[in-house]
């Protein structure tokens, strides 16, 4: 891992100066921690400085954090909201410029992408969470040219809980994208897998283009719905990208998420320690460009394991599973038993399952919610809670429950696998999960 961290190190120092020179907040937050940058000499020295988080930003903003030279005001920078994962929203601004760079370097992992980014013109089709976009999508009577943004994209219309939008919404949102044949859709893959399996009970074909899908990481099931409607293995493309920074990671061709190290320094937490090539960890971000508002090890909330190969694809940078969010990992006695990505590992895609939701309500208790379609077959409920109890063990009890809806977050967002569970926990070396 030390090539890993090594590569970026020399960029990470000139952030962390020009941080601590130019952001009011972050001479404050390094000088109470003690923590000089000159006393940082090497990757073990980065490990000791303390990290920032959202409040730090938000209590901050604008004055506290912007650096120096730039004010709240300034035309070169591009506002931006957080759809509030965790409740509060957070505003947000960068130079524009930059993060349209950092979009380009990420866009280069996968050249379907990297063609339709350099196409000035073209027309995009947004389909997520109301709170995700710019208008105001989840009204009934807002028309095709409220929801057309100035840079091309068109906001799809859909409620903000998702599996309660009307057949008249579902209608219209599938004769737009027919309508307006977009060169990129730009989706949430919970949302977009629903809107997928209403256009084929309808008998719909969507207009081909690249499928990126962000905002939450897909599922098997929404991935191969989504994959099967656009007759490809490797249809949907993942882009991991936080509404702060940027466009941190983009799959492959290959359908390997590809790390932006070329515009971020990207750690991999674990119980305090760098995680080793496999094993799951906290990421936190760093920021190289020197931009308005700097981010020095900020701790995301978003778990990821590194893997160490090489991908055929013959991109150098390093290649990750994102495992979902910390606060969603199944826990027991505080100890971190599986992440999000593990269990959809276990459920899989099977025919029969159109969406599920894997909810920890104690530590001993899991409800496994089932929304299934009619290649249904009434054990295989029962086979998959029996498959997932033996798996997390220590006497963990699933419970099947059979239903049409499952209800979205406050933020709009679909958590597949989420956790009750907030007592601290740890990874511990026992409960490795290979
Ligand atoms: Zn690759």
């Amino acid at each position: 891992m030390e090539s890993y961290y090594q590569a970026g190190f020399e960029k990470f120092k000139k952030e962390l100066n020009y941080s601590y020179e130019k952001v009011p907040f972050f001479k404050k937050h390094l000088d109470s921690a003690g923590a000089h940058p000159s006393a940082v000499r090497a990757i073990s020295d980065i490990i000791k400085l303390p990290f920032t988080e959202k409040q730090h930003y938000r209590k901050n903003f604008p004055l506290g954090v912007l650096a120096q030279g730039y004010k709240p005001n300034d035309r070169r920078l591009t506002r931006s909201q957080s759809s509030g994962t965790t409740g509060e929203r957070l505003v947000t601004v960068e130079v524009g410029m930059l993060l349209l760079n950092r979009a380009v370097k990420c866009a280069r992992i996968n050249p379907a992408i990297d063609k339709v980014m350099s196409n000035y013109a073209k027309k995009t089709c947004r389909y997520a969470a109301p709170n995700c976009s710019d208008v105001e999508c989840a009204n009934p009577n807002s028309t095709m040219e409220d929801r057309l943004l100035l840079d091309g994209t068109l906001v799809l219309p859909v409620y903000h809980d998702l599996l309660t939008t009307s057949e008249e919404l579902i209608d219209r949102a599938l004769e737009e994208i027919c309508e307006y044949k977009p060169d990129l859709y730009y989706i949430d893959p919970t949302h977009f897998a629903f809107l997928v399996r209403q256009a084929k009970a309808r008998g719909i074909q969507l207009p081909e283009a690249p499928v990126m899908a962000t905002y939450t990481g897909p599922t098997l099931c929404a991935r191969n719905q989504i994959n099967e409607a656009f007759g490809g293995r490797h249809a949907l493309i993942e882009l991991l990208a936080s509404s702060e920074m940027g466009w941190l990671g983009l799959e492959c061709p290959q359908g390997h998420l590809h790390l932006n190290t070329d515009s971020f320094f990207l750690e991999v937490i674990r119980d305090g320690h760098y995680a080793e090539p496999g094993q799951t960890g906290e990421l936190y971000i760093t920021s190289l460009d020197n931009g308005a508002l700097p981010h020095i090890r900020y701790k995301t909330g978003d778990a990821v394991r590194l893997l160490d190969k090489q991908c055929p694809c013959g991109n150098r940078m390093p290649v990750a599973e994102m495992q979902g969010r910390m606060m969603n990992f199944i826990k027991h006695k505080n100890r971190y038993l599986a992440s999000p990505y593990d269990i959809d590992q276990l459920i899989g895609s099977p025919q029969w399952l159109d969406q599920y939701q894997c909810h920890q309500i104690d530590e001993n208790s899991i409800v496994l919610k089932l929304m299934v379609n009619v290649e249904f077959e009434p054990e295989a409920g029962d086979q998959l809670a029996a498959r997932l109890e033996d798996f997390l063990s220590n006497g963990i009890t699933v419970k099947v429950e059979k239903l049409n809806y499952i209800a979205t977050e406050r933020s709009g967002k679909f958590h597949a696998t989420k956790s009750d569970v907030t007592t601290p926990a740890f990874f511990g070396e026992a409960n490795e999960i290979a």
